[in-house]
């Protein structure tokens, strides 16, 4: 726990909303996230939508009483490779638009702006690590090899957790500390929000969900040409759950 106060939201009705629409518009990613948000772990989180579908996930936001700060990004995919964020071609109208959820409207605000403008501050509102919000600079001038750039800044594969497995994301699994990049494979401060993800999933019920994440991010990977693949080589990285 952060220590933020309990949420006076409709936290239920809010994960079932952020269920339904991510399940169809295929951004599932933010669950654990969310999941975290809901339970009072996490002040701002951020959620990549189509365009088109702004107003509808204003409107539910709003229907359960959290605010929505909708900012136009310049997002290459959210497909697991790298989400470029950068300032907006605001004369072209993006097919991707990124809503900032929180109880507190200003720091929703201020999350939307940041993730363009400061991205160290945007890091600390979505209660990322220090360490890992000082390390994201490498591992985003490495574009779609940034897996190959986590594996070298990660020391020894003993180290490595599982509950930081964020190259899960590049073959399309759900990784448990969502859109964090963290710093290091090893990172302990990583790798417990990624347990707190899945525990926050199984305390709103959403087991099976909580129990394919572990399960993906503990299967046998390896490199090819930078990024990360599934693999049954006797030499793959293969992660435990701790
Ligand atoms: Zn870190």
């Amino acid at each position: 726990m952060l220590g933020l106060p309990m949420p006076s939201f409709e936290a239920g009705a809010f994960l079932n909303t952020v269920l339904k629409l991510t399940a169809r518009d295929g951004n599932v990613a933010v669950l654990p996230e969310s999941a975290r948000f809901a339970l009072g772990e996490k002040r701002v989180v951020r959620v990549v939508a189509p365009s088109a579908a702004q107003e509808e996930y204003c409107q539910a936001m709003d229907r359960v009483g959290v605010h929505c700060v909708p900012q136009q990004l310049a997002v290459s995919s959210s497909s697991g490779t790298w989400q470029v964020i950068s300032q907006p071609d605001l004369d072209r109208k993006a097919e991707l638009i990124g809503l900032y959820l929180s109880q507190d409207l200003g720091a929703a605000t201020d999350a939307a702006f940041a993730d363009i403008y400061d991205a160290d501050t945007a890091g600390a509102l979505f209660g990322y690590p220090a360490c890992c919000i000082a390390a994201v600079t490498d591992l985003e001038h490495a574009g779609s090899r940034w897996p190959e750039q986590l594996v070298k800044q990660s020391g020894p594969p003993i180290n490595w957790h599982a509950s930081a497995n964020r190259i899960v994301a590049d073959w399309g699994g759900i990784s448990p500390v969502g859109e964090l990049f963290p710093c290091s494979l090893a990172c302990e401060h990583a790798a417990q929000i990624g347990r707190s993800g899945v525990h926050a999933l199984e305390h709103v019920g959403l087991h099976r969900l909580a129990s394919q994440i572990v399960q993906d991010a503990s299967r046998n990977w390896c490199l090819a040409q930078g990024r990360g693949v599934p693999s049954f080589a006797p030499n793959a990285y293969q992660l435990a759950w701790q």
